[in-house]
């Protein structure tokens, strides 16, 4: 039951930490649902599946839509116009081109630097290294389009809930060091810390996470 499971999660969220309801792969429908048991925030992973909800749920006030994907450049304009918080900001040339469209929309959009911290190889995402550079670069102070709201991380798919927590803790280091080179800079709040899925939740908000994604634990498996 969707609307048990958004209780039962929100129940034991301490202050601070707010729940992301990862829809993908589930119908709109799915959607309203969750959306009458209070829950406001959604995380999609496809340009043109989050493009299709936002039409297909507009009368609904107050919903946030979170990326969470990895975004292609071309899609960014798209999404520009209403997405609140992209999760996946993964590599500098992304960051310009949301910044591009955010401005052509006469917005700023809150982006998350996506950390790779997990032992699987992958093209997406920033090591600790790289993201520091790139902060240390100042090139997103030009980025007026953008504000830097914090980190984006997934922990290694394992059972080894000790490596799990190893990576956590990288991300939560990263973050706090980032914060605070960043503190009084120009649009970067750097306040947010999205980090646990369905099986992991618990211990990411152990190590700090602000912000949790949540899909099968409240949709159930993934539908198409
Ligand atoms: C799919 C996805 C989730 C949700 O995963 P579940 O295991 O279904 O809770 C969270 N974060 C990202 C980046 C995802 O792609």
């Amino acid at each position: 039951m969707i609307q048990e499971e958004i209780r039962r999660i929100t129940e034991q969220l301490p202050a601070g930490v707010r729940l992301v309801a990862i829809s993908k792969y589930h119908p709109a429908e799915a959607i309203r649902e969750a959306y009458a048991a209070g829950q406001r925030l959604f995380g999609e992973s496809h340009a043109q599946e989050i493009q299709q909800k936002h039409t297909a749920l507009a009368d609904l006030a107050g919903l946030e839509w979170h990326f969470i994907g990895h975004l292609q450049t071309n899609k960014v304009k798209y999404i520009a116009p209403y997405v609140n918080l992209v999760h996946s900001a993964d590599s500098p040339r992304l960051l310009a081109e949301i910044n591009k469209q955010a401005l052509k929309a006469g917005r700023t959009i809150r982006c998350l630097l996506q950390l790779h911290v997990a032992a699987e190889e992958t093209k997406f995402g920033f090591t600790p290294d790289e993201a520091m550079a790139y902060l240390d670069s100042g090139a997103w102070r030009e980025l007026e389009g953008v504000e830097l709201a914090g980190v984006m991380a997934m922990a290694t798919n394992t059972d080894d809930t000790a490596r799990i927590r190893q990576d956590f803790h990288t991300a939560r280091q990263f973050f706090e060091r980032a914060r605070r080179s960043l503190s009084n800079a120009p649009h970067a709040s750097f306040t947010e810390l999205s980090m646990g899925m369905s099986d992991d939740w618990h211990i990411a908000i152990d190590e700090g996470a602000t912000l949790i994604r949540i899909g099968t634990q409240i949709f159930g498996e993934r539908q198409y």
